[in-house]
């Protein structure tokens, strides 16, 4: 029945009995009956001949039947080749929905097809490798210099991978700034090989519309059959590894290993558990001072979230609020610290005030300022009170909103800090560019003091910078006695550590300035103990 199937056959065929379906030829039997039929009926009714009259019914039927069987053929034809045309659309448009129209590169959906594919005939001893590509501060070039400038970015991203892939390599765009590769690779040092230049290729600047764009990736790889052993573990592992690059900053490629499993997995119950905490009450905050290093008073007490688990006991920040950020939950916890931590402060005396870690989840969350100023004034703080620690790392991806963040708050009275000065890029740009009054030079600087010069020498630095441009320098980690004599001495104003107190609830806060306050009643106001109160952590606890 092939010829059913196919136009082309099926009018040979019936042309073979003597029909032409498509009547081009105009020698079908149909127009010779036709002619033939008027000559024989008007024969019948002029010569009564009963032979003729016979002819003359046959003639008749025959003409039907030749017309039915030619109306039928054409309607065939013409529904076969509707057919075929749909079936042609719909191969198009199953093609289109596999490649993604700014790169030409397969989409997600073409990927998978391709790795299928790749995964089927995958020789022995050979590597299926993954390698998830992210571009750094895509996003940032594509909302400042728009999607045109964007587009362009992708668009040579994608040949820079064409350029440095092995033959036979498969090359995707995931998502808007996400790029798989898939390659069937003899080893790992080879799979290294092609990250590394791929990767090499990525940092390369990008020259587009006269805008030089610095990008450069974070590649996670991941193998078949070391790694996973199906297509949605293979993608997972690479994904995976790609979370740690990205965690490790621009232009980091990492392998997966079996720990990154362990590490989700931890992560994952952190968050179930942290969001269960919050309902249940569980976060407190608590409050650890910092000290003027001239007057030896409390000029300020920094909010510092706790978690009491009741089964696991105290969990700490540093593993807790990487989670809330990743999961977004921050946005909610950091609503509820401000909020907290601005109510505790209303019963501090009016010089004390008040400083709030902000995660740049937190900042680019919409309405963040909003939330902020919502939560001091429902806590009747003075906005001149909050002072907001941010880190450098929210400045590597600066964009105008955290600009408009910084600005609106400031000219609210909201003060700022800058947190960990030193760990990061220590950019002195970003002091130049928003309004700090205080900058916080990270513990690691203060341990090293006294055993490395190297440490005292920015330490000092930074607070002869600080002197200039009329800002606070607050030293960090102070644990000892000659620690806080080291940088004072090297001009810091304000000190913060253990040596003086740990991280106190509420009420211990309100407890420590009460005693201040009585001492100072008892010494009235002449002599103060130059460099702060005696240790408190060992009350404290
Ligand atoms: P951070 O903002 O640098 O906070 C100072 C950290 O150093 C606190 O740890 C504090 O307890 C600890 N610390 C203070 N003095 C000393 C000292 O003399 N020696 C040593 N070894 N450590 C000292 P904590 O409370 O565990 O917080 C760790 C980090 O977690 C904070 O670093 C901050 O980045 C984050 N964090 C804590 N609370 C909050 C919060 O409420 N919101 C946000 N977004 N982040 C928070
Ligand atoms: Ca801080
Ligand atoms: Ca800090």
């Amino acid at each position: 029945m092939a010829w059913l199937k196919s136009p082309t056959a099926f009018s040979h065929m019936m042309r073979r009995i003597g029909i032409d379906a498509d009547n081009r030829r105009g020698t079908s039997w149909g127009p010779t009956f036709l002619l033939a039929t008027p000559p024989l009926v008007a024969g019948v009714f002029l010569l009564p001949v009963h032979w003729l009259f016979k002819l003359a019914g046959v003639a008749l039927v025959t003409l039907c039947s030749v017309y039915a069987a030619v109306h039928t053929a054409r309607q065939l034809r013409h529904r076969i080749a509707e057919a075929e045309m749909h079936r042609e659309y719909a191969r198009e448009m199953e093609a289109r929905s596999r490649v993604d129209p700014v790169t030409g590169l397969s989409n997600r959906v073409g990927f998978e097809h391709d790795l299928a594919c790749m995964m089927e005939d995958l020789p022995l001893g050979t590597k299926l490798t993954v390698m998830w590509i992210d571009l750094h501060r895509f996003i940032e070039t594509n909302n400042s210099l728009g999607h045109a400038v964007g587009d362009r970015v992708l668009q040579e991203a994608a040949e820079r991978l064409r350029a440095n892939v092995p033959d036979g390599a498969a090359i995707s765009r995931f998502s808007s700034d996400e790029f798989v590769v898939a390659a069937k690779l003899a080893s790992a040092v080879k799979a290294q090989e092609i990250a590394s230049a791929l990767r090499d290729a990525l940092a390369q600047p990008y020259r587009v519309k006269g805008h030089r764009i610095e990008s450069g990736s974070m590649i996670g790889v991941a193998a078949m059959p070391d790694d996973a052993i199906t297509q949605s573990g293979l993608l997972q592992a690479a994904d995976l590894a790609l979370y740690h690059a990205k965690a490790s900053g621009p232009n980091e490629v990492r392998f997966f290993h079996d720990s990154m499993t362990r590490a989700l997995a931890r992560k994952k119950e952190i968050e179930a558990e942290l969001r269960a905490a919050i309902q249940r009450d569980e976060l407190s905050i608590f409050f650890q001072p910092i000290f003027d290093l001239r007057t030896g008073r409390i000029r300020c007490f920094e909010a510092l979230v706790r978690w009491f688990h009741p089964e696991k006991g105290e969990l700490y920040p540093d593993e807790f609020i990487p989670v809330a950020e990743d999961t977004g939950l921050i946005i909610t916890l950091g609503n509820w610290i401000t909020r907290q931590a601005a109510k505790a402060a209303t019963s501090w005396p009016e010089h004390v005030t008040l400083a709030v870690n902000l995660s740049p989840v937190q900042i680019k969350a919409p309405g963040a300022a909003l939330g902020i100023l919502a939560a001091v004034r429902d806590a009747g703080l003075a906005p001149s009170r909050l002072e907001l620690e941010l880190t450098e790392n929210l400045f590597l991806e600066d964009d105008e909103n955290t600009a408009a963040f910084i600005d609106m708050l400031s000219a609210e009275g909201i003060h700022f800090s800058l947190d960990d000065f030193g760990t990061g890029y220590s950019s002195l740009s970003y002091i130049n560019r928003h309004p700090f009054r205080t900058i916080k030079v990270d513990r690691s600087f203060v341990s090293g003091v006294n055993a490395a010069t190297c440490s005292e020498a920015i330490i000092r630095a930074v607070a002869e910078m600080g002197r200039t441009l009329d800002m606070e320098i607050v030293a960090e980690g102070l644990e000892t006695i000659d620690q806080v004599h080291s940088v004072r001495a090297a001009g810091c104003t304000l000190g913060q550590g253990y040596y003086f107190s740990r991280a106190v609830p509420d009420f211990t806060a309100a407890m420590l300035l009460a005693q201040e306050q009585s001492r100072l009643d008892r010494v009235q106001s002449s002599v103060v103990h130059p460099i702060g109160p005696e240790p408190m952590h060992k009350k404290a606890g």
